[in-house]
């Protein structure tokens, strides 16, 4: 039985066979609200008259079917989430008329009522195949078609989908039809629906190619946190910046952004109809990491109207090539067109980190994963996917330079416009322009998985300069490659009490070692940087001296970037047990009061706290731990107040507050006591508090008290999340039900409490969820169904109780287990963390 599977050559026959002309699709959103009424008519051709194919439909009850007039019977015909059909003729006409579910996990047609105020909201998300859900479909995404959706809705609603939105037309009792125009051609995983009492407001973007029409929309309790000036001001930098640098013109006619409630992704590039999770509109002050990132996700969907939509991948393979590109050119238009011109600094900091991490476990794959079936698309959607591929970009343009990169793009949207492709097209097309043979380089990078790490080796002569340079790549003994390298090298000296850079070339790094000539014969510096200007994807090592230069004074260094790739060695060599957490947890407090990168400031603390917590000997973990808390209490008493560092202090303090001092004056923070200068403890800082308070098992009332207070989607998740994380058996035991038993607990709640189950220093509490993981792995998969299970076992797993026995048990459990392959991903890939913090443990119990 196929099931809700897919193979790749079933899709492949399929495409073989059919060409689908339009796709009419109806539905009535006024049958209730459990489920809705949908028709869909599918005009398509076939190749081969008196030949079989199949349709899909998901989760629906079917109550008719006709294949070119003739009446099928549904209990025979709708099987396994399938529609049989045979004897196809040359042009063939399937209607189908279903009720299906509306989705509460974030999949299909989302449905959501909002506790503020009781309006409700709908939206779709379908990638990777879901619209299968929703309407009956061919679900693959070279079958690309044009669809034209009637929506029966109250008629005062909002209603969008890719095309402009229709006037309705009213048909009594409060209802109307939305009559949608047909769209564009495009696959099905990009057709959308949005509906609901949002609250819309319209703009324009007057560009190059003429007027596009820009909508934003969010809920009505959210207007007041809608920043329409700057999101239209993004937007319109982005579609300028876009339209000239692709040379081809928006493609879809207008362009809604549509900020949704409970969404599990960051945002989806629906064809003229983007949706991103409502969270990006913040009523609490948020640091400008957060508003960096936002902009990236504006533009990562925008660049997808080119790449992806208007051009889409022939199959799920080329997922990553779709991802990657658009996380590149985000990054690439956020520094050449909008005010986050240092954004290559935050991708390093932040981003290009989870690409590394990722690549480290055992479940790491070659960026060109094998997407046989749609089970492999699922799991492979990662960060190998997203971060690593745009760093592998970045080096690609760094290989063949920015202007012939853009050259051999702009000729590809050119030649499969409203097609499918292959990454052999793009790369003929890139190979075209830059006249560089790039088969080779393909092959490497994305055809094997790992991470390469380069170290520098050196002689020193009598006067102390370089008489041989060198630089050492080495590769991990499962994923061997070792790959071909464009990188700068820096040399760094302090001068008047700064890093000063002294030297820097570019270099072609081969094989295992590359000697660098051009350095011989100057003064060994104070710091060698490798990767100097982060062109390509991998770990750096510092030498003995550059390390104490970094401990001692990383903050002397001005150039942003640099330091991200310092705080990034010191941080690889800490997870890979050449550095003691320890002397990481120092270097952090030492250096981070004087960052500026936004995300520097934001995610580095975060490392430093899991060093402490995690990757310190147990018999110096107390100690750490406590450093840690008093010093980020006292670099955030000494922020700049109203800074970015001061709010990213105060709350890395409130996590890690164990202390009768810290608890105490978090207590007071909340009753109102005089705050930090510039310290606003506004609601999000409060539930930080809050979450602080109940970690320590002294949060009182204050859950119930601070939900009583605020009565939102966003309090209510933030309430489950302070009491999963209380030390008390009872919560936990409530919270494990909600978040990984009951598959009724709606998608972002159960995410916000797996993402608070597993608390540094609760072992005794939490030791018998070692043995209740192991069990749920088997079922969750099932029971909770694809985006919430891989939530769930990823967050929790028991990483902070990392034990040689913890790691028995797991390794016994992984020997016999029968638990579904993704299950058994997530418990490997758990696994290897304990491993690391093992490692790193023993690593720190010599400093
Ligand atoms: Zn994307």
């Amino acid at each position: 039985m196929p099931g809700t599977n897919l193979t790749r050559d079933e899709a492949a026959t399929r495409a073989a066979l059919l060409d689908v002309t339009s796709y009419t699709i109806d539905l009535d959103l006024t049958t209730g609200d459990k489920t809705f009424a949908s028709t869909t008519t599918i005009s398509f051709t076939a190749t081969t008259p008196g030949a079989s194919t199949f349709a899909d439909l998901v989760g629906a009850v079917v109550h008719e079917i006709t294949l070119n007039g003739e009446s099928l019977d549904p209990s025979t015909v709708h099987v396994d989430d399938r529609l049989e059909l045979t004897g196809l003729q040359a042009e063939n006409t399937l209607v189908v008329r279903a009720d299906c579910a509306y989705s509460h996990t974030g999949e299909g047609l989302h449905r959501f009522v909002d506790p503020a105020d009781g309006r409700v909201y709908l939206y779709s998300q379908f990638e990777v195949p879901d619209a299968r859900r929703v309407f009956t479909t061919f679900e693959q995404p070279d079958l690309k078609s044009v669809f034209t959706f009637n929506v029966t809705a109250p008629e005062d609603w909002k209603v969008v989908s890719n095309s402009p939105s229709p006037a309705p037309q009213p048909l009594g009792d409060g209802k109307a039809l939305f009559a949608f125009a047909p769209t564009q051609r495009m696959s099905t995983y990009i057709t959308a629906l949005v509906a609901g009492e949002y609250h819309e407001v319209q703009d324009v973007y007057e560009g190059k190619y003429g007027t596009i029409p820009l909508g934003h929309y969010c809920r009505q309790s959210l207007v007041p946190y809608l920043d329409t000036e700057e999101l239209v001001k993004l937007t319109r930098q982005g579609f300028a910046f876009f339209e000239e640098a692709f040379d081809y013109p928006y493609p879809f006619g207008k362009y809604d952004q549509l900020y949704v409630p409970e969404y599990n992704m960051g945002a989806m590039e629906n064809a003229g109809c983007v949706t991103l999770r409502d969270e990006y509109l913040p009523r609490s002050r948020q640091p400008r990491s957060f508003y960096e990132f936002r902009c990236s996700v504006i533009l990562h969907e925008m660049a997808h109207m080119w790449f992806g939509d208007l051009v889409t991948m022939k199959w799920w393979d080329d997922l990553w090539l779709n991802e990657s590109f658009a996380e590149w050119a985000c990054y690439h238009a956020e520094v050449e067109a909008t005010e986050y011109t240092d954004s290559w600094t935050g991708f390093a900091n932040a981003r290009k980190q989870t690409g590394y991490r990722q690549d480290q476990l055992p479940s790491t794959h070659p960026i060109a994963a094998d997407n046989f079936d749609l089970h492999a698309v699922e799991v492979n959607f990662d960060m190998i996917t997203y971060a690593k591929g745009a760093s592998v970009l970045k080096q690609l343009v760094a290989w063949v330079g920015i202007d012939d990169f853009m050259a051999g793009l702009r000729q590809y949207f050119k030649d499969h416009a409203f097609g499918n492709s292959e990454f052999t097209d793009l790369l003929s097309a890139l190979e075209k322009a830059s006249g560089r043979e790039l088969a080779g380089w393909a092959e490497e990078w994305l055809r094997t998985a790992g991470v390469n790490t380069l170290a520098p080796e050196f002689e020193l002569d009598a006067e102390g300069a370089y008489s041989r340079l060198a630089v050492r790549q080495t590769a991990h003994a499962d994923w061997p490659t070792l790959r071909r390298h464009r990188i700068g090298i820096g040399l760094y000296d302090e001068v008047g009490g700064r890093l000063v850079r002294r030297t820097y070339v570019e270099t072609d790094v081969e094989g295992a070692l590359t000697e660098v000539p051009e350095l011989v014969g100057e003064k060994q510096p104070d710091l060698l940087l490798l990767n100097d200007s982060d062109h390509t994807y991998a770990k750096i090592r510092l030498d003995e001296r550059s390390l104490a230069t970094a401990v001692s004074g990383l903050s002397k260094l001005d150039d942003s970037l640099a330091r991200a790739l310092v705080w990034g060695a010191a941080w690889d060599m800490t997870r890979d047990a050449e550095m003691a957490a320890t002397d990481y947890v120092d270097l952090v407090l030492a250096n981070i009061g004087a960052e500026t990168d936004a995300w520097g400031v934001s995610r580095i603390p975060s490392t430093a706290s899991t060093a402490a917590a995690l990757y310190t000997a147990p018999e110096h973990r107390e100690e750490v731990r406590s450093r840690w808390e008093k010093g980020m209490h006292a670099l955030a008493l000494a922020a700049e107040p109203g800074s970015d560092s001061q709010l990213t202090f105060v709350r890395t303090w409130a996590a890690s507050a164990r202390s009768e001092e810290s608890l105490a004056a978090l207590e007071s923070l909340l009753d109102g006591a005089p705050s930090l200068d510039g310290l606003a403890v506004d609601q999000d800082l409060r539930w930080s508090l809050v979450t602080a308070l109940a970690a320590a098992g002294r949060a009182g009332t204050r859950i119930d008290d601070e939900l009583a207070a605020d009565a939102t989607i966003s309090g209510q998740e933030h309430a489950a999340a302070a009491r999963a994380s209380q030390p008390d058996a009872a919560a936990k035991a409530e919270a494990w039900r909600a978040g990984m038993l009951d598959a009724s607990t709606p998608n972002e709640t159960a995410r916000s409490i797996v993402l608070a189950f597993m608390r540094a220093g609760q072992d005794d509490v939490l030791a018998p969820y070692v043995a209740e993981y192991l069990e749920v792995a088997g079922s969750v998969w099932e029971n909770l169904g694809t985006h919430r299970a891989s939530v769930a076992l990823n967050y929790a797993f028991p990483t902070v109780l990392a034990s040689p026995e913890l790691e028995a048990s797991v390794q016994e459990w992984l020997a016999t287990t029968t638990a579904p392959v993704p299950a058994v991903r997530f418990v490997r890939e758990g696994l290897a963390d304990v491993q690391r913090a093992l490692a790193a443990q023993a690593r720190d119990a010599q400093a």
